[in-house]
């Protein structure tokens, strides 16, 4: 039996990956510092004999006994406003953390491949975003952390491949989305349905001209799977190309939930990119992978999860600092 260790595990794309490589038939170590993790999205794994946790932060040295095949480090805050609040955290998990992870596959000459991002572009000057564009980052700037972390992990992670021949690969992942997202996180699309569901006007910063597009989550862990067992190592965008404005995808929300409140603007954040659409040739190519599952229909689903959740998570403490941020804005 393969087996694997899946940093980040207990959160919203790890725990998405734990359900699936176990679905594969692999032993799963999963490993989360419970930051922004959380053990319910995994916690129907804990009866399972492929699956062990250990609850550690990655940016410490790593000990995991046996063997291991492949290592998948996806631990980082994610959101905007996780990022705000953790900067240090964010940059040690994608600096330190990443080094960790590297050793550890070195020592036990495991395939690794590293969680990295479309915000590695910045606010991008090249539209579609193919692999070749260096990007638009504003290294002081409020995303600067999380930007320049994962930017900081692909380049050391190309660095153990050329130097160490480690076998690596670097997935940029776009704008995800789908069950176990955390109501609160601030992303566009919890934040949305979260307000719809408390009966509050959605918040679109800025005019809402801004673009994102969005991938629905079981679509990104198939190119994710894809791209791990193939033999390439330079980075891969895996996203859904079907792009959006903000003010469109509010539109989209309120028909969704059926909810009577209007849309309000706030002040857009600092550096939030323009405009955010993957070329995703390369993933064609490569790995004959392209998303399934439209935006109508993965909205649906994901709704439904939101819904399903206790009344109590939409007013979880967390929702008190979401508010704070947006009243910052304000
Ligand atoms: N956004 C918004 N209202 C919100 C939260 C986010 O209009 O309540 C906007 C945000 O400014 C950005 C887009 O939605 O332009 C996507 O934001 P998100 O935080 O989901 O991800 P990003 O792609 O910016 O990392």
């Amino acid at each position: 039996m393969k087996r694997v260790l899946i940093t980040g595990a207990a959160g919203f794309l790890g725990s998405h990956l734990c359900d699936r490589f176990i679905a594969e038939g692999f032993q799963v170590v999963g490993m989360d510092n419970l930051i922004t993790g959380d053990l319910k999205n995994i916690e129907h794994l804990f009866a399972k004999e492929e699956f062990e946790f250990y609850h550690h932060d990655v940016s410490k040295f790593i000990h995991v006994s046996g063997e291991l095949d492949y290592i998948l480090h996806f631990a980082s805050p994610a959101s905007p406003i996780d990022y705000l609040k953790i900067p240090i955290q964010t940059l040690k998990v994608g600096s330190l953390g990443i080094h960790n992870c590297l050793g550890l596959a070195m020592a036990k000459g495991a395939r690794l491949i590293i969680a990295s991002t479309s915000e590695v572009y910045g606010d991008p000057q090249v539209h579609p975003q193919t692999e070749e564009y260096w990007g638009h980052v504003n290294p002081v700037g409020p995303r600067g952390v999380y930007d320049e972390a994962k930017r900081f992990q692909e380049a050391m992670t190309m660095a153990y491949h050329t130097y160490h021949g480690l076998e690596t690969r670097i997935v940029r992942i776009f704008n995800t989305y789908g069950p176990r997202m955390r109501l609160n996180d601030g992303r566009v699309l919890p934040a949305f349905i979260g307000q719809a569901l408390r009966g509050e006007d959605l918040t679109v910063f800025g005019d809402g001209s801004q673009t994102r597009s969005f991938c629905y989550v079981d679509d990104l862990v198939e190119g994710i799977y894809r791209l791990l067992m193939s033999d390439y190592a330079g980075p891969v965008n895996i996203g859904n190309p079907d792009e959006i404005t903000i003010g469109e995808f509010a539109e989209e929300i309120i028909k969704l939930t059926g909810t009577d409140q209007k849309v309000i603007y706030k002040d857009l954040p600092k550096d939030d990119p323009t405009q955010r659409r993957p070329d995703i040739t390369k993933a064609k190519e490569l790995l004959g992978w392209e998303p399934k599952v439209s935006r109508s229909e993965g909205l649906k689903i994901t709704y439904e999860y939101f819904k399903s959740l206790p009344t109590e998570e939409l007013y979880k403490k967390e929702h008190k600092d979401f508010k704070d941020y947006i009243r910052q804005k304000q």
